[in-house]
């Protein structure tokens, strides 16, 4: 198989149906052998319902797992990471503020140009300035203590060979340091993408302050 697009979720009912059609547009555009796995998130809107749908209309393409409470995106990404068997691994939000054009070039970038991961890097953010500025205040840190030259560490969109999801645990907020633990397992060939990022379209963002607080201490604990 060529791609496993890993989208872990928590209450984005709406914009999963457009996610997946164009996600699906540009795999039959590249001829990709491909994988869809959803990870509910302890959802209590009817993402499940609307998961269950797209799976029995995909039946070969989409696979689903639904965890009976919210556990957090790291727990969500770990459990596609352990499922997915695709040569290059995507991850992306759920929420339609990546985009699946991303993917030809993210995959070109590991299979040509050699790298292990290549981490999104949300240049032109569509943000509030209250989500931005922690970013760059956290991405600084990030660069200093682990040595990896990226801008954006916690962009969603990322491609990765397949043996490094296999290689590392993301628990607890650790999401925020995927590249980080992928260097730790010894994988060195770390690269970024400047990719598109949209506005949310449906919804509201999951990811508050006391997060953000608990960010930092698992950094603590990855050091
Ligand atoms: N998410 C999740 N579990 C959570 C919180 C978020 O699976 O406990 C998912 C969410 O549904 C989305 C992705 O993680 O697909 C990123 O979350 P969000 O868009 O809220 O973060 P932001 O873009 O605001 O940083
Ligand atoms: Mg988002």
């Amino acid at each position: 198989m060529d791609i496993s697009v890993v989208i872990p979720l928590y209450n984005e009912a709406e914009s999963l149906p457009e996610l997946f059609a164009w996600i699906e547009r540009v795999m039959k555009e590249h001829n990709f052998s491909y994988e869809v796995i959803f990870i509910n998130d302890g959802s209590t809107d009817n993402s499940w319902e609307v998961i269950e749908a797209l799976k029995s209309k995909n039946p070969e393409v989409v696979h689903a797992v639904k965890f009976r409470r919210n556990y957090g995106k790291s727990p969500g990404l770990n459990c596609g990471f352990q499922r997915a068997k695709g040569d290059v691994v995507i991850t992306m939000d759920a929420d339609l503020q990546d985009s699946p054009d991303e993917i030809p070039e993210l995959r070109r970038m590991i299979l040509e140009e050699g790298y292990d991961l290549v981490s999104g890097w949300k240049k032109k953010r569509r943000d509030p300035v209250g989500k931005r500025w922690p970013s760059k205040f956290f991405n600084w840190t990030a660069r200093r203590v682990s040595g990896i030259k990226l801008h954006d560490f916690n962009c969603g969109l990322k491609a990765y060979r397949r043996k490094v999801v296999k290689s590392i645990e993301v628990y607890g907020e650790m999401h925020r340091f995927i590249p980080i633990l992928a260097k730790q397992a010894g994988f060195r060939r770390i690269g970024e993408k400047v990719v598109e990022h949209h506005a949310r379209k449906y919804g509201c963002s999951k990811f508050g302050l006391e997060r953000t607080v608990k960010g930092y201490l698992d950094l603590i604990t990855v050091l």
